[in-house]
C-alpha cells in the first residue's frame, strides 16, 4: 500500500510537470500570460514534490532513530506564517480560507525546533485542506496559559469516525471509506506530526465528528522561554 501510495504521490505531479514543460518546449503556448501561468504551475508542483520527498526522508530518519532536533527560543508566529506560506498554493487552488485567531496578549518565545514544528503544522494544515470541501474555512487558534501553548487546527471537512480516531496516528494508516479514496496520501503525515510534537514533550490530540469536521490540537506544556534564557538568546 505504501509503495502504491507513494508512487502515485510522486508520479502524478511528475506527469503534470512533464505535460506543462512539453507544451513550453514545443512552443504550443506563446501568450506571455499563459507562459507565466505554466511556469508557476511547474514551480508549485516542484514545491509540493519537494515537500513529499522531505516527508518520506524525514520519516525514514525518525524510524531509524537518526532524527535530531535543535531546540532554540522561537517566535510562534514565525512557525505559523511559514506553515501557511508552504500551504498557500493548495489553499488558493481549493479557494479555502485560513483564519488565525491569535491570543490578545503578546505571545512569548517558546523552546522549539522551528523547522520540525513547522513541518508538523504543515501536515495538519495540509490534511485540513485535503479532507475538506473547496471554499471551506480552516481555523488556527493559538492559546497561551502559564507555561503552556495550545495550537488547534480546525476544519469543516469530512470528519473521522470515533473508531478510526486512534488509528489515524499509526504509520501508513488511512481511513478507507468515503471521499478519502479520491485523496491521495502516504499515511505518514500524522505519524510524523505526532513524533515531532512528542519530541517537544507535547501531545497531539483529535476531536472530530463525521460530516462536520475535525480539530487537531497540539498541547505543548512548559515551553515558554523564561526571561533569563531570553536574555541569553538575545546576546
Ligand atoms: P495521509 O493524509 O497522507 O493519508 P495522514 O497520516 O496525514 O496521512 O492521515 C492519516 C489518515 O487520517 C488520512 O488518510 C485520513 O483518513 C485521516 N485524516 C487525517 N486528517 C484528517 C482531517 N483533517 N479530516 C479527516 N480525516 C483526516
Amino acid at each position: 500500500d505504501f509503495v502504491a501510495n507513494v508512487s502515485h504521490e510522486l508520479r502524478t505531479p511528475l506527469a503534470s510537470m512533464l505535460v506543462f514543460s512539453e507544451m513550453l518546449k514545443l512552443g504550443r503556448v506563446t501568450d506571455p500570460d499563459k507562459v507565466r501561468e505554466y511556469g508557476r504551475n511547474i514551480e508549485s508542483i516542484g514545491l509540493k514534490l519537494t515537500q513529499t520527498i522531505n516527508q518520506i526522508l524525514d520519516y525514514s530518519r525518525i524510524e531509524s532513530g537518526q532524527k535530531r532536533y535543535h531546540f532554540e527560543p522561537t517566535e510562534l508566529p514565525v512557525i505559523v506564517e511559514e506553515a501557511l506560506a508552504a500551504c498557500a498554493g493548495r489553499l488558493q487552488q481549493q479557494q479555502q480560507t485560513v483564519q488565525v485567531l491569535w491570543p490578545e496578549e503578546p505571545l512569548p518565545l517558546v523552546m522549539a525546533d522551528a523547522e520540525a514544528m513547522t513541518m508538523a503544522l504543515i501536515n495538519l494544515l495540509d490534511n485540513a485542506s485535503k479532507y475538506s470541501a473547496a471554499a471551506s474555512t480552516i481555523t488556527i487558534r493559538l492559546q497561551c496559559e502559564h507555561n503552556s501553548v495550545t495550537l488547534a487546527i480546525s476544519d469543516e471537512g469530512i470528519g473521522i469516525a470515533r473508531a478510526e480516531q486512534a488509528k489515524i496516528f499509526e504509520k501508513f494508516y488511512r481511513v478507507s471509506t468515503g471521499m478519502v479514496h479520491d485523496v491521495k496520501g502516504s499515511g505518514l503525515g500524522l505519524a510524523i506530526a505526532q513524533h515531532i510534537v512528542a519530541a517537544h514533550q507535547g501531545q497531539l490530540t483529535v476531536t472530530s465528528e463525521l460530516g462536520r469536521g475535525s480539530t487537531f490540537t497540539i498541547h505543548w506544556p512548559g515551553v515558554v522561554v523564561d526571561d533569563e534564557s531570553k536574555a541569553k538568546a538575545e546576546l
